[in-house]
């Protein structure tokens, strides 16, 4: 049998290779720290991330809107308006805001559907995400189906030319 004499490095080592992770909490981590020691523990600290930081800020309550996808915003009259975008849903929805303020209806069928008719609002805070996907065919052909499916829609484009194989495979599903 051949021994393998460890040098005093190697004994050092393997004392102190058994460490502690802990959350520094004032008061109590230093004493723990003092009886772990004696027993060669290894003491490291790490902050503890505060409920705050877990959690959304107030600040920003919609988190969800920080993504691409397609959704539906629904006016005071129950029309709805589905669209997609590939930069985030708040972001768009800043620009439909901008559009209605402007009044540029050329550029956007919110904006249009605003200013025709009176006492029409965009409940923008019910907006519904259908869909997060943020590859783009995928996007635009979910934003297609969603505009035939709902009726009650004032998009101006019927979005993505599908098939009439979904158009009848949508009606039959009704
Ligand atoms: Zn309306």
């Amino acid at each position: 049998m051949i021994k393998i004499k460890k040098s005093k490095d190697e004994n050092n080592n393997q004392q102190l290779c058994t460490n502690a992770c802990l959350p520094y909490v004032a008061g109590v981590t230093d004493k723990l720290k003092k009886t772990l020691s004696k027993r060669n523990i290894g003491v490291r600290f790490r902050t503890v991330k505060k409920i705050q930081q877990v959690l959304p800020s107030n600040q920003d309550p919609v988190p969800r809107l920080l993504t691409k996808g397609v959704y539906e915003l629904k006016c005071t009259c129950g029309k709805s308006y589905i669209g997609q975008t590939g930069r985030s849903i708040q972001c768009r929805i800043k620009e439909y805001q901008r559009q209605t303020r402007l009044g540029n209806t050329d550029k956007s069928a919110i904006a249009e559907h605003v200013h025709t008719n009176e006492n029409h609002k965009i409940d923008y805070e019910k907006i519904r995400v259908l869909d997060k996907t943020t590859r783009y065919y995928p996007r635009i052909i979910r934003e297609s189906l969603e505009i035939m499916k709902n009726n009650n829609n004032f998009n101006r484009e019927d979005g993505y030319r599908l098939s009439n194989t979904w158009r009848l495979a949508i009606s039959r599903d009704r």
